[in-house]
Parts: C-alpha cells; structure tokens; sequence
C-alpha cells in the first residue's frame, strides 16, 4: 500500500468500515511510515476533537488515538481467528463427508 492509498482509507478505518485484508494493509503501513501515522493522528484528533465538543465530555485525546490502534489490532486478530476456525470447521465437515462416503462404499 503507499501512501495515497492510506491517506484514502483513513475515514474508513475512523468509521471501522474496512474490511481484514484492508485494515491489516493500513495498519502494517502505519507502523512503518511515519508521515502517514501523522496524518492519521490528525484526522483522529479532528474527529474526536469535534465529536467530544459536541457532547461537551471531556476527553484525552493521546490516550483515546492508543486506545482505538489497540482495539484494531485486536479485532484483526479476533477477526482472523474466527475465519480459521471456520476454515477448519469445514475441513472437519469435508472430512466427515469423505469418512461417510468410504464408509458407505466399503458397506457395499
Ligand atoms: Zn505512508
């Protein structure tokens, strides 16, 4: 991903709307490009900034921008798991079938 492509997907990933593949992308581009986690950690503190003024609560910012990097990391890799379980489920299933039909064949 370069960076024209991150800076394009920063209201998605404040809206939560990118998908695993996308938000693994973004993330990873994050770590490494400095200029990038810059313009991300603008647009968060707009964002925020605007959305805490309006309820008029009162906010730390530097805490919130960690907190919402954790939380994406962390429903990555939520995320990712749920999808091998349910690629190993339907190994399990395959492999239910292939013993059925053995079965069935060596019964003949
Ligand atoms: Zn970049």
């Amino acid at each position: 991903m370069d960076c024209k492509e991150f800076q394009r997907m920063i209201p998605g990933f404040l809206d939560d709307e990118l998908d695993n593949y996308s938000l693994e992308a973004f993330l990873n581009h994050m770590e490494k490009c400095k200029s990038c986690k810059e313009e991300l950690t603008i647009q968060f503190l707009i964002e925020a900034g605007i959305q805490r003024l309006e309820d008029g609560s009162t906010f730390n910012l530097a805490t919130e921008l960690q907190t919402t990097m954790n939380d994406a990391w962390l429903r990555l890799r939520v995320r990712k798991r749920l999808l091998n379980a349910a690629f190993f489920l339907q190994i399990i299933v395959v492999a239910e079938i292939i013993a059925a039909i053995v079965l069935a064949i060596g019964l003949r």
